[in-house]
């Protein structure tokens, strides 16, 4: 499936690429959170975790953090966020997967706190069987 990250990495459009190598290829993200906010894609493209595999997963957060350390040794973030928006109800928007690597600043109030909901003893319990038999 096409996307406009599939033309990023043909260079069909242009991108701030700030890393690249067999796997994957980095970018600034043109609607940035703060200066320096970056998505690290896979070349070969999948969706999102669900069709994606591990392996390459693990490089994108592999790359995730070593422009993290990038952001924070460069004075461009005193704390970071690697997030993977995976699926619509996610907050996903371009369906080609992507690593957001966020530089954070203190008291930039960049993120509202999440919603939490309420939980008993014995729904953690149930919940975390469910979990348990899944992974098997
Ligand atoms: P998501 O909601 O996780 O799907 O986020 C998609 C991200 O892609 C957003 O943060 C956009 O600002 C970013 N984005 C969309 N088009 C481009 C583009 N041409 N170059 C860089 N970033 C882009």
């Amino acid at each position: 499936m096409e996307t406009i990250f599939s033309k990023i990495i043909s260079r069909e459009i242009p991108a701030d690429i700030v890393y690249e190598d067999e796997l994957v290829l980095a970018f600034l993200d043109i609607k940035p959170i703060n200066y320096g906010h970056t998505l690290v894609i896979p070349k070969k493209a999948f969706t999102n975790i669900f069709d994606g595999d591990a392996e390459t997963v693990a490089h994108m957060m592999k790359i995730g953090h070593k422009i993290g350390l990038a952001l924070k040794n460069g004075g461009l973030a005193t704390g970071v966020n690697l997030i993977m928006n995976n699926g619509e109800s996610a907050g996903q928007e371009v369906w080609h997967s992507h690593l957001h690597v966020v530089p954070r600043l203190d008291n930039d109030h960049a993120f509202s706190h999440p919603k939490h909901i309420e939980t008993t003893k014995e729904i953690l319990a149930e919940t975390k069987e469910k979990l348990f038999a899944a992974l098997k």
